[in-house]
């Protein structure tokens, strides 16, 4: 591999991920933020299409957001409750813990609907706290829980929550892109993403889908001046494609481009069929060599996969890590707390060979160990 050569490796983690050399290209130019070719030829660009992608309903509108995918969440969880409203959170892994994070930073009121890292969320509970708590005006869940690959059963949540006519915060930063769905048809009224998961761009800011009728109804609502998502909408809005304040030109140039890259690829479907392979190849190869997965199949994604880590006295992650980065492959550690795991993601510019190459590092480190 000549990219390995020249001291680089396939990034096997949920973002920043591996990108082609196309979209790592469209960043070798300087662009300034207030003529036509950036704002309506990319940035407006990138909001209509991010909105196509997401539903195929009318009344969605899109704004984009500077800093990592945290800041989009805290903008639309800061923004969009109003002082006198209450979110719950579901909360089955570290994602969710962060937007519970969220609310206490802002100290909004806070619901907190937990179950462990390995367990779906209970919806009988849910039914039970939105049929019991009033005062609950949002209800905010992760789609992929990156914590573990758990694939949360978002369909079920958001029916529930419109049967008592809450607003649905959605957290697919690590499925936007990569896993069909159609957030009009789910109800979801506000959907969280960044540049650097399933699209493929490169890190740098973050983007909300929202109902455009839910969204207008924020004005005034936002904790804090950077992270207003309605202020953020109605400037891009009203200026055709321009940011509030410096948007990240360079990453935003890219994002363009990786758009165009997953049209190139047959859009979300052909996209989810890869991950989906090498997800399947990875764990059947893991399988193989004596390692199990952490979730049951039915209840994973196909955007990472996190492993129990090798009961052998020498294992260590740390020399694991290091023996598969020396061979061009860069895994992640585990995140869960009940049990010792380490994981490996399938998103980005990840195909077949790669996944092949890398179960033969691992088969060779394995046969290291005593
Ligand atoms: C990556 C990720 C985020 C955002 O993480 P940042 O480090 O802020 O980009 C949020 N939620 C989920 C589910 C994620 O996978």
């Amino acid at each position: 591999m000549n990219e390995q050569q020249n001291g680089h490796y396939v990034l096997l983690t949920p973002g920043p991920l591996s990108t082609s050399m196309t979209v790592k290209q469209a960043m070798l130019k300087d662009w300034c933020t207030w003529d036509d070719d950036y704002n309506k030829g990319v940035v407006e660009a990138i909001r209509g299409k991010l909105v196509t992608i997401a539903t195929r309903q009318p009344g969605y509108t899109c704004a984009l957001m500077q800093g990592s995918g945290t800041a989009s969440v805290e903008a639309t969880i800061g923004s969009v409750i109003p002082s006198d409203g209450k979110l719950l959170v579901i909360d089955n892994g570290a994602y969710g813990a962060r937007m519970v994070q969220i609310a206490r930073y802002l100290n909004i009121p806070c619901h907190v609907l937990k179950s462990p890292e390995t367990e779906p969320p209970n919806l009988t509970e849910l039914q039970r706290a939105l049929e019991q708590d009033s005062a609950i005006t949002h209800v905010a869940v992760v789609h992929c829980e990156t914590t573990t690959g758990m694939l949360n059963p978002i369909e079920e949540v958001t029916a529930l929550a419109r049967q008592f006519s809450k607003r649905v915060i959605l957290d697919a930063m690590s499925s936007f892109g990569g896993i069909p769905m159609d957030i009009g048809e789910l109800g979801v009224d506000f959907m969280i993403s960044s540049a650097n998961k399933c699209i493929q761009g490169v890190p740098g800011f973050g983007f909300v889908i929202a109902k455009q009728a839910e969204l207008a109804q924020c004005e005034g609502r936002a904790r804090s001046l950077s992270l207003d998502l309605y202020d953020q909408w109605r400037h891009m809005e009203d200026n055709k494609g321009k940011w509030r304040f410096t948007s990240p030109t360079h990453t935003v140039r890219a994002f363009h481009q990786a758009l165009l890259e997953l049209e190139i690829e047959g859009g979300v479907v052909q996209r989810h069929k890869r991950y989906s392979d090498n997800q399947k190849t990875l764990v059947q190869g893991m399988r193989k060599l004596g390692f199990t997965a952490l979730l049951p199949d039915e209840l994973h994604s196909p955007v990472i996969t996190s492993f129990y880590s090798p009961q052998a006295a020498d294992y260590s992650f740390k020399t694991f890590y290091d023996f598969l980065k020396n061979k061009g492959f860069v895994i992640y550690p585990g995140k869960v707390s009940s049990a010792d795991c380490f994981r490996i993601g399938n998103i980005g510019e990840v195909f077949q060979k790669d996944v092949l190459q890398l179960l033969a590092a691992i088969e060779e480190y394995v046969n290291r160990l005593p």
